[in-house]
């Protein structure tokens, strides 16, 4: 069994496998899924003195979390004025709070256990296709109040020379933004889970699970695993093992390529090492490699098989933005899926008793998986309830295939809006 064929493998070269589970064992937890939910939530309950095994159906990191676009930004799926509406004001920004906190999870587990080649580089640009200046001027306002944040607008011309395209209207530079490697942060919290004493099992897919005396009972092809608290972070790539759950997401597919060096050509486009991302709803998001390559992610769809023009569509976005890099050459792309709920907030929680949910963060993931292993760790090993605080968010049914279309159709519907929004006059 083997990694999809990313940029990111291919760059790290042979990853060796662990074990396959052979046997029964107990532990005082299982975490089902070695994506950065599972993995964070077993570091920290090692951290805690608890026994841990984590299984994973196919390798540590295959998922979203192996292959996704990198960039670790604050906040969640859900924008931050539909949580306010939902829940209040007061309680969103503890919630906006939590969602920082994994940011700086994950900027501090790659300094402190020196995860090498893991951070890639730092600064974000948000850039805006259309002529309304009014959300990103608010934006700059609030990131800079009370105390100077380095959050700064920029007008086209400012931009363009950063990023020569005609394409964006106006920029809003995020100084604190970063973005990683996501597989060697995965592989760095793997290695750091195993020398702490947890278990790791590759090729091991929870068939399933029950409870029996109190206990759990997870059963995988050879062997059973006794916990006494079972998690699922299963995401995007599990639709069998817990129908509740499962039913209450949709797996949603996005895409991502790499070029080969592109020397010049590249410097004078892009001119920074910052990430880029556009605003639009359904929008790009890319950066710099080392060597003059170019990461390109964007779309997003119901549709979760590769499409068979995945490489001309990408390559169409790039020359869409940059039309002077028309030439480029890709050596990857690949799409990954992402669990989303209705309400586009993950599921954190107790599900029953003992048995507790990590998973659907949508495209807003390395921070929030973090936040979140923090906050299950926490629960379980110390009895924290400020998991409590996603309690607003539970498990609604997704709508199933009538899900999957209208998701499509709302998709579709964003495209569309993003179109007429860049035909929306400069004020
Ligand atoms: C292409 C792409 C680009 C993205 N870009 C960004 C970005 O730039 N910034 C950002 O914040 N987020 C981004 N995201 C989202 C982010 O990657 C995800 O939200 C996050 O990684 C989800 O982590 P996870 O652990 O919940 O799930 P995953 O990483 O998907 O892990 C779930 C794991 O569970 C395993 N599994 C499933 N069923 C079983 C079973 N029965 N038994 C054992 N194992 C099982 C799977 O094999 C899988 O490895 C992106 C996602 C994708 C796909």
């Amino acid at each position: 069994m083997n990694y999809p064929d990313t940029y990111y493998a291919a760059e790290i070269g042979n990853i060796p496998q662990k074990p396959k589970l052979a046997g029964d064992i107990t532990v005082d937890v299982c975490v089902i899924g070695a994506g950065l939910a599972g993995l964070t939530t077993a570091l920290e309950l090692v951290r805690k003195g608890k026994s841990v095994a984590l299984l994973e159906s196919h390798r540590v990191g295959w998922g979203a979390s192996g292959r996704n676009g990198g960039s670790v930004l604050i906040g969640f799926a859900e924008s931050a004025e539909n949580i306010a509406r939902k829940i209040g004001v007061e309680k969103a920004a503890k919630l906006h709070d939590l969602s920082r906190e994994g940011a700086e999870y994950v900027r501090q587990q790659i300094a402190d256990l020196n995860i090498k080649g893991a951070l890639e580089g730092v600064g974000r640009y948000s850039a805006v296709r259309h002529g309304d200046t009014t959300a990103a001027k608010m934006q700059v306002k609030a990131a800079n109040t009370p105390e100077d944040t380095g959050v700064v607008f920029h007008n086209h011309a400012e931009t363009r020379k950063v990023l020569d395209t005609g394409k964006y209207h106006h920029t809003v530079f995020i100084p604190d933004g970063f973005h990683i490697q996501p597989l060697r942060y995965v592989l760095g919290l793997a290695a750091e889970l195993e020398r702490l004493g947890g278990q790791i099992f590759e090729d091991t897919k929870a068939r399933s699970l029950k409870p029996e005396g109190g206990r759990w009972q997870v059963s995988c092809a050879a062997g059973k695993i006794d916990a006494k608290d079972v998690v699922l972070c299963t995401s995007g790539y599990d639709f069998t093992l817990y129908p509740k759950l499962s039913r209450a997401m949709l797996p949603i597919a996005t895409y991502v390529m790499a070029t080969k060096p592109m020397g010049q050509q590249l410097d004078k486009a892009i001119k920074t090492t910052s990430a880029i991302s556009d605003t639009r709803r359904s929008g790009d998001y890319y950066r710099r490699l080392e060597n003059d390559r170019l990461l390109w992610g964007g779309r997003i769809t119901t549709r979760t098989s590769r499409p068979l023009k995945l490489a001309e569509m990408l390559k169409g976005d790039v020359v869409s933005v940059y039309p002077q890099l028309e030439n480029i050459e890709l050596t990857h792309q690949w799409e990954g899926l992402m669990g989303y709920t209705r309400h586009k907030m993950p599921l954190i929680g107790q599900v029953e008793k003992g048995l507790w949910m990590a998973t659907a963060f949508g495209g807003h993931g390395l921070n929030t998986t973090a936040m979140a292993g923090c906050l299950i760790a926490a629960a379980i090993a110390d009895q924290d309830e400020t998991y409590k605080q996603f309690e607003a968010y539970k498990p609604v049914w997704a709508g199933g295939m009538f899900g999957r279309i209208a998701v499509q159709l709302i998709y579709w519907g964003m495209r569309f809006r993003d179109r007429l929004d860049e035909r929306r006059k400069p004020e």
